[in-house]
């Protein structure tokens, strides 16, 4: 997961409202965070690890001055966490220099390599996205978009795109649309008899952070569209893709904010809503329903509403320690989780919990989690997650590719509660996602739940292994590129 704004404002607004836009999206990134500024003329770019309100303070964000920004926050997925590898990327191309800021993960990064002149010591990051920025300027036209119309029918995976060069912001979302973005407006300031700020575009990885911005939104980015945003103009449209749209489902369930709204969908009533169908698909005798907080509370809600069980908050959590899961390592996650959650004793002592969580990855804070919650006295805790067992690896974009390390790939749910310390467990099946959704199967990505890939990935057939092509150029990929055991793809979905 990563997040990306941009913005074209006339005036010198445009850093600061980027860095306010991403600031809104913090939670999609805690690694690193950078900010692009163009005033027309030359670009200039910012970056550095940490947090986006560490990276793009006050003594930064005024000499970082146009009309023209992108902004970004992220976590690793390709490349690990070092200076180099913090987005936007920048290059000077043939004619104009570029930033680009991504969200998404690619999955062809080697035979990509193949296509750029000089192969890979002339990459100075280990990142996808540097990759392909280097691909983009590289392209012998001055022209930007000529520039992603020559090269992005070579990419393969998920990529939702930030892309600033001198006179332009760009909005790029994959065919198959796996990450979201959104444009937005921003109205012309009436206070401002000068008329030095006439308003201007906004794109972002999620609704919110333009309503945050000060922006209304106008649209999501069609999967396979460019959208270019110019001072003064209307954006302009252009297609360089049919769409397919397979937005990862993980985007509703857990990652994007509550209050954001994607496919027409307000996050919070979905995830109020799988809670629902997760109390009739599962329920159980017990005192209260709790949330793991706080992504689990909206379901936990739900989950409450429908089994008439009363809803308490049995944990605090501590606001500054971010989320255990994106943190880049397992050391630091397993440190993560002891100073993040913290149970309430007068709340949970003598009673039979269900507590409520939207997923479970690895197996080790959810372990965690239930020791804490006996230990403080509860008498029975029963689990039950807002999403089904994660059994295959994400490429597209999350911090899942390695399949050993998801404990559904390698254990029955219940050895999953054993291992957890759980006196119950339960998933809400795919069926129940969609219920909660509203929405048909084919619009979403499941893959890590029910392993049918949009986009195929390498798959070493010797080693029984998924394998990532890398920017190291590294032989990944031993055999075929559809994964032996998945579903094919004219198979009905499980659930129907
Ligand atoms: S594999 Fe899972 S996490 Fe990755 S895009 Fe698909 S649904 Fe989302």
């Amino acid at each position: 997961m990563c997040g990306i704004f941009g913005a074209v404002m006339r005036g010198t607004d445009a850093a600061s409202l980027a860095a306010l836009g991403v600031f809104s999206l913090q939670h999609r990134g805690q690694e690193s965070a950078g900010l692009a500024v163009s005033d027309g003329e030359q670009l200039m770019l910012y970056k550095d690890l940490g947090l986006i309100a560490q990276v793009l303070d006050e003594r930064r964000l005024p000499s970082l001055r146009g009309h023209l920004a992108i902004a970004h926050c992220r976590y690793s997925t390709t490349g690990s966490t070092v200076w180099e590898n913090a987005q936007p990327t920048f290059r000077l191309g043939r004619g104009r220099a570029l930033a680009i800021g991504h969200n998404g993960n690619l999955v062809n990064t080697r035979e990509l390599l193949s296509h750029l002149e000089g192969g890979k010591s002339r990459l100075s990051a280990t990142t996808d996205t540097e990759l392909l920025t280097a691909l983009l300027a590289d392209y012998p036209s001055g022209d930007t978009v000529e520039a992603l119309l020559h090269v992005l029918p070579l990419v393969r995976g998920a990529y939702s795109l930030a892309i600033l060069d001198e006179k332009h912001v760009i909005g790029v979302r994959d065919p198959f649309g796996f990450r979201p973005l959104v444009l937005g407006r921003m109205e012309p300031a009436a206070d401002d008899p000068e008329g030095r700020h006439s308003g201007g575009w906004l794109i972002s990885s999620e609704s919110a952070a333009i309503e945050v911005a000060g922006g209304t939104v106008v649209r999501d980015v069609e999967p396979g569209e460019i959208v270019i945003l110019e001072e003064g103009k209307e954006p302009v449209s252009v297609r360089f893709a049919e769409g397919h749209e397979q937005l990862c489902v993980f985007e509703l369930i857990y990652f994007g904010r509550p209050d954001s709204y994607m496919l027409g969908r307000n996050l919070y009533e979905s995830r109020r809503r799988m809670g629902m169908a997760l109390a009739t698909e599962s329920p159980v005798e017990a005192d209260m329903v709790m949330p793991v907080p706080e992504t689990g509370a909206p379901a936990a809600a739900g989950y409450a509403e429908a089994s008439g069980l009363p809803y308490r908050e049995g944990m605090v959590r501590n606001r500054y320690s971010g989320r255990t899961f994106i943190q880049p390592s397992q050391a630091m996650r397993q440190r993560g989780v002891t100073v993040k959650l913290s149970p309430l004793r007068e709340v949970v002592a003598g009673r039979r919990l269900v507590v409520v969580d939207d997923s479970i990855v690895r197996g080790t804070t959810t372990r965690q989690i239930v020791a804490l919650l006996r230990k403080a006295g509860a008498t029975e805790v029963h689990l039950r997650i807002s999403s089904p067992p994660i059994h295959h690896p994400c490429f597209y974009g999350i911090d899942t590719q390695i399949e050993t390390e998801l404990i559904a790939a390698t254990h029955s749910v219940d050895e999953i509660r054993d291992f957890v310390g759980a006196d119950s467990l339960s998933f809400l099946s795919i069926a129940g996602v969609l219920q909660g959704l509203d929405l048909p199967y084919d619009r979403f990505c499941f893959a890590c739940f029910d392993g049918r890939y949009p986009v195929p990935v390498p798959y070493d057939t010797t080693r029984h292994k998924f394998v990532l092509e890398d920017a190291e150029g590294e032989p990944v990929s031993q055999g075929e590129l559809h994964v032996p055991g998945v579903l094919p793809a004219a198979t009905p979905p499980p659930h129907e």
